[in-house]
């Protein structure tokens, strides 16, 4: 099922010109609105007149998060605040709050997005979803509600947090989709079974989630444990928030990007090089219908792929592969580089082991060192010889972080249930060389 399908399966060389246009579009009215682009194009020596392709953007410099920082709260709008019906703020993982602001036409659009991914779920007005982001100015929450109306299916608005109620009301509402981030579908799924709920036979079918890294492992185990389908979604408060690109039902093989509002590149971290299709670096986007906080080859810092082969959904818009962390959360461990997510793939492949864990990253001397400590699953504990099996956990993890990633951790098993559970989005790093 599609929503749109007129805009979602335009024939590519109709929808490039459609990008141009509103690329086209975009450039002038920040050229002529924002002081900081038009500096950023007086410096490079373009106008908007410049941009005559869509290869053209490459012309133009790149907006980076600092640029966002330096004109924090508003310096980047390029509306009055008399249209601006919307303001969020990024969660300030890493470091300062972003603030984004929306139109009452950037809220339309984004909802239209959000219904569109709800629909590649599989959904219908038919559906009960049970949105479990956070409300408030984290764009979660807020941004899946307006979708799931725009589509008609009728939302439980729970937000985040206050596990037993969303698992009284799972039971009780029968919702048939699920919006959370993964890391929060586990913890329900857990507290869950705590309850003595079967969480297998809620009436779920189908789950959105995103927001944080997650590895295929990691769907796996959700899908198990709460008897859905897993389907990935992937946003960004800078470009809109949830929604920007989201997997399809049919594929589940990376997420198809809404290419009729967004310009989608893929550079090189370090030179800002573009990089063929299927390479691996960071997704930039250009948001080309954006009114109130247009966006211009904004830099992510997420790390992911473009996939151009076709799809059998029938849409004709690019997909992007899992993200596998952001760059600045990428840790260099003794000269080898390894993402959160890349350990969880591989410590979720190890059975007896719980999809729970933290990474401790320290120095001794001048060497960094990993410490993984892993919850080890109830069922261990019922094992005729306990500890040797335990050594032996300990040691095949150690020996698969080594050779499926290169580095060298210290591996620490830990009882279940004893290390931190997340309601938003997991933190699973703990860096002691910053204090
Ligand atoms: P913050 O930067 O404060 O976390 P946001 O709430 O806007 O701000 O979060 C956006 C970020 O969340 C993305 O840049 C990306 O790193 C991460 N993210 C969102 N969806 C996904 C997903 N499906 N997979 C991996 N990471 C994701
Ligand atoms: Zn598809």
């Amino acid at each position: 099922m599609i929503y749109n399908e007129e805009f979602e399966t335009l024939p590519r060389e109709v929808l490039e010109s459609l990008q141009l246009k509103r690329l086209q579009q975009v450039v002038q009215r920040v050229y002529h609105t924002v002081g900081f682009y038009r500096k950023m194009f007086d410096e490079a020596g373009i106008t908007p007149d410049d941009i005559k392709t869509l290869a053209d953007i490459r012309k133009i410099p790149f907006t980076t998060k600092q640029d966002l920082i330096d004109n924090y709260p508003f310096g980047l709008f390029a509306v009055p605040m008399s249209s601006v019906v919307r303001l969020h703020a990024s969660s300030g993982t890493t470091g300062r709050a972003i603030v984004v602001g929306y139109t009452k036409r950037d809220i339309d659009t984004w909802s239209e997005l959000m219904a569109r991914c709800f629909v590649a779920a599989g959904l219908t007005k038919n559906d009960i979803i049970h949105n479990a982001y956070g409300y408030g100015l984290f764009t979660g929450g807020l941004g899946a509600h307006y979708g799931a109306e725009r589509l008609g299916a009728s939302v439980i608005p729970i937000s985040g947090g206050n596990t037993k109620r969303q698992i009284m009301i799972l039971q009780d509402f029968g919702p048939t989709a699920i919006c959370c981030t993964p890391s929060y579908a586990l913890n329900l799924a857990e507290q869950g079974a705590a309850m003595g709920v079967d969480m297998r036979s809620l009436n779920l079918r189908v789950g959105l989630f995103g927001a944080e890294p997650w590895s295929e492992q990691m769907r796996d185990d959700i899908e198990d444990k709460l008897n859905l389908t897993a389907l990935n979604i992937y946003g960004i408060s800078e470009i809109m928030g949830p929604g920007v690109s989201m997997e399809c039902l049919e594929d589940r093989q990376g997420m198809h990007v809404f290419e009729d509002h967004f310009v989608v590149e893929l550079i090189h971290p370090e030179t800002g090089d573009i990089l063929p299709y299927g390479e691996e670096g960071e997704l930039v986007f250009t948001t080309i219908t954006k009114e109130a906080f247009p966006l211009i080859r904004f830099r992510t810092r997420d790390i992911s792929r473009l996939i151009t082969e076709p799809c059998r959904c029938g849409r004709t818009h690019i997909k992007m592969d899992r993200v596998t962390g952001r760059s600045d959360d990428m840790l260099i461990i003794r000269g080898v580089n390894v993402f959160p997510s890349q350990i969880e793939a591989v410590l979720m492949n190890i059975e007896g082991l719980e999809p729970h864990y933290q990474l401790i990253v320290d120095k001794v001397g001048s060497m960094d060192s990993l410490e993984v400590q892993v919850e080890v699953s109830e069922k261990i504990f019922s094992h005729s010889d306990e500890v040797r099996y335990l050594q032996n956990l300990e040691r095949r993890l150690s020996e698969d972080l080594r050779d499926f990633l290169g580095v060298n951790a210290k591996v620490k098993l830990v009882e279940p249930k004893s290390l931190q559970r997340f309601e938003g989005k997991a933190s699973r790093v703990i860096d002691t060389r910053k204090r």
